[in-house]
């Protein structure tokens, strides 16, 4: 109802406003800040389940970052500025230290599943990562936590002889190892065979048209026949419809994870998620 002409130069003066500050705000600091006075930044939790019946078997802990001026920053945007810095150790850090504080919360609600935690290319690169880890691991998690590090291709195959006995030691370590957005890299279906995987996650871009496109019907049963002949579990990340979920358990795959679940949660809304409902 109101007159375009006297609306006008206020939205363009609040647009500019607001571009001003973000052109001012520079991420890289900004996170900084955040980190150092624990907020802005949160973890969410996704539910993991079982293919055949929908029972609750783990969750992919996610982070995310709402700033004060940009709002939602995506994981995808200002986990690639971490890594151009030491910033990236602490924020994994503060990831790690949130995630176990959350377990605890967890088993105090009877909840004991795996819990996932997303390892970035340059993490898994760093030469202290067994040991902090690990340290991490007994310190500061409930005892028998079952933790599952994902891990992508790129990361994998900067240096496979070095990957190969990193993913070694972090399995002596008591980790369990996935393979993350399998598919969406240069890695061939055998090649993976030679690193030692629990689980491999096949990516969203696999199962957003796989009802429609038999080539990607044919990708997921070839992913999951070769998946349970080197003795892994199979997961399909991204899982919207339940047509979806139809197709992805005739195809054998072990572990859903998807919208048509439940999007990440808080660890309030997760502890009390219930997957049957
Ligand atoms: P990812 O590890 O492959 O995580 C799955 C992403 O898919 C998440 O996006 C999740 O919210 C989204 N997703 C889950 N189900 C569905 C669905 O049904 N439909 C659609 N469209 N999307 C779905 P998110 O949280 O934005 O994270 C993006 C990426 O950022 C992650 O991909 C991961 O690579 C990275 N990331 C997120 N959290 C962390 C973290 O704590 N540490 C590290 N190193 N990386 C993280
Ligand atoms: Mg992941
Ligand atoms: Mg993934
Ligand atoms: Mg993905």
């Amino acid at each position: 109802n109101e007159c375009p002409r006297t609306q006008k130069p206020f939205t363009v003066y609040s647009q500019s406003l607001k571009e001003k500050l973000i052109a001012q705000s520079n991420l890289e600091s900004d996170l900084r800040h955040a980190l150092a006075a624990n907020e802005q930044l949160s973890m969410v939790y996704q539910p993991i389940v079982n293919t055949i019946d929908g029972t609750l078997i783990g969750c992919e802990a996610l982070v995310r970052w709402q700033h004060p001026v940009r709002g939602f920053v995506s994981p995808v945007e200002f986990i690639a500025i971490a890594e151009q810095s030491e910033l990236i150790n602490l924020l994994s850090r503060w990831i790690v230290a949130k995630v176990a504080e959350d377990c605890h919360r967890m088993v105090e609600n009877n909840i004991r599943i795996k819990v996932s935690i997303n390892l970035s290319r340059k993490q898994f690169s760093d030469v202290h990562l067994v040991k902090r880890l690990s340290k991490e691991k007994a310190k500061l998690f409930p005892a028998n936590q079952k933790i599952n590090l994902e891990i992508t291709e790129s990361a994998l195959f900067q240096n496979t002889q070095y990957a190969i006995n990193l993913m070694h030691e972090l399995k002596l370590a008591g980790f369990n190892l996935s393979l993350d957005d399998f598919g969406t890299g240069y890695s061939s279906l055998s090649s993976i065979q030679q690193f030692p995987l629990d689980n491999v996650k096949i990516d969203r871009a696999f199962i957003c048209n796989c009802v429609d496109n038999p080539r990607d019907g044919l990708f997921l049963q070839t992913m999951s026949d070769l998946a349970h002949q080197l003795d892994l579990t199979i997961t399909a990340e991204g899982v919207e419809s339940s047509e979806q979920w139809q197709l992805v358990s005739d195809k054998g795959i072990d572990y859903i994870q998807g919208y048509l679940i439940s999007m990440p949660l808080s660890i309030d809304d997760f502890i009390t998620f219930d997957p049957v409902a």
